[in-house]
């Protein structure tokens, strides 16, 4: 078990073999890919990570982040604090080996004799688990609802709709 700052670089076939846990934080700042559609980049992750072998000798391990991220929301343009969590189970695997033995609900991770890099990891997976468009919840926000197009006018409903058009024609006993 180590509790401290998490490793830029591991090697998870190591870790595997001793079935180490790694727990510790790593500064929003760090991550800049992740930071980028981000408001602020203060905060840390809380990351932790379990590396086994698993029955069929292979390596897996399971990841768990939570971070604190502050977006602008898509409605009100204010700031919104989102709690962001994310749990993932990766299975190592060599590069160019047939992942069809690898379990359902296992993500591939291919990695040949470099470690890996498990700070780009972290990153790629808050990164998917970032919502795609950012609000408050409608009891917080300062413009519940803006997120709708304004609806369009009647005028400009019956401009653009040609059967209407036509409909008005025929109306119209001077046509
Ligand atoms: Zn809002």
């Amino acid at each position: 078990m180590s509790n401290g700052p998490i490793p830029p670089h591991v090697d998870p076939r190591k870790l595997a073999d001793r079935t180490a846990t790694l727990e510790g934080e790593i500064a929003l700042a760090d991550l800049q890919r992740l930071c980028s559609p981000l408001a602020a980049n203060d905060g840390k992750v809380r990351a932790k990570f379990f590396f086994e072998r698993d029955e069929r000798n292979a390596v897996v391990f399971h990841s768990e982040l939570e971070v604190d991220v502050k977006m602008v929301c898509q409605r009100c343009l204010e700031l919104v604090a989102l709690p962001i969590q994310s749990a993932c189970d990766y299975a190592v695997v060599k590069e160019g080996a047939n992942t069809q033995s690898v379990p359902q609900g296992y993500d591939v991770l291919e990695l040949g004799e470099d470690p890996l890099d498990l700070l780009a990891l972290v990153e790629d997976e808050l990164l998917l688990a970032l919502p795609i468009v950012p609000a408050h919840d409608p009891d917080d926000c300062q413009q519940p609802g803006g997120l709708d197009e304004p609806e369009p006018s009647e005028d400009e409903v019956t401009r653009s709709n040609p059967f209407s058009v036509l409909a008005q024609l025929k109306r119209d006993p001077n046509v």
